[in-house]
């Protein structure tokens, strides 16, 4: 029988290599108290959202405690921690080595569909003169595509968004279901917006199989959230 994993958190190689850098995707073992705990982390103001399945993109010019609404934050401010939650839905980290930018962005069904990743991307082009082929994107664990289990609607709201519904398979043995490849949705949306292939890392695991990692379909309400960071030490 395999041990379980104790592991607190993710991190990208490639994003390790960035000394101005602090990211990662925590696991059900990472709890907001351990931001204070960790040494790179400590001084860090911790910012989220309240998350709404929207495309709202926050731009973070200083710290404020109050949890605004929206699901994508960025910022080319140091010392601000960006963390976002999640129980299957997919989080993303994007950094801008060279222009010192970053954002964190909550790419649920909803949000997807709404094209949230690519307007954060926009956001750093627009507001920050980002070159999109230069952004490094991650992304952290999410409920994988043998797991995703949609309804009709979710085909059809995808549809209706003129996106692609390549990314939906039909449910191998329930009629009325498919199932949703939710990476492959936000990798394609950030292909067409320019960033390449090689610039998206990705940890491959599925929240819904992994009992380490929350599962909103798993534990109901019981989940909890896992909490994906990225922030600018200097
Ligand atoms: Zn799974």
């Amino acid at each position: 029988m395999q041990e379980e994993s104790r592991v607190e958190n993710f991190t990208i190689p490639r994003f390790e290599k960035i000394p101005f850098l602090v990211h990662g995707f925590g696991t059900r073992y990472w709890k907001e108290k351990d931001f204070k705990k960790h040494s790179k982390l400590k001084n860090f103001k911790l910012l989220s959202l309240a998350q709404i399945h929207s495309n709202i993109v926050q731009y973070i010019e200083k710290y404020h405690d109050k949890e605004v609404k929206g699901d994508a934050m960025l910022t080319d401010r140091s010392l601000i921690l960006l963390f976002i939650k999640t129980a299957d839905c997919l989080p993303v980290l994007i950094v801008d080595e060279s222009r010192k930018v970053i954002a964190a962005v909550h790419c649920g069904w909803k949000g997807t569909s709404k094209r949230v990743l690519q307007k954060a991307v926009q956001g750093m082009q627009i507001s920050y003169g980002c070159n999109a082929i230069s952004l490094l994107v991650a992304f952290g664990p999410s409920i994988g595509r043998d797991c995703y289990e949609v309804g009709k609607d979710v085909y059809k709201n995808f549809e209706e968004a003129g996106l692609s519904t390549e990314v939906f398979r039909d449910h191998p043995l329930r009629k009325e279901k498919h199932l949703l490849d939710l990476k492959q949705a936000n990798r394609s949306q950030l292909l067409s917006s320019g960033i390449r292939e090689q610039n998206i890392f990705s940890i491959d695991l599925c929240t819904h199989c992994e009992k380490y990692l929350l599962s909103f379909r798993r534990d109901k309400n019981n989940a909890g959230r896992m909490l994906s960071y990225i922030g600018i030490s200097f």
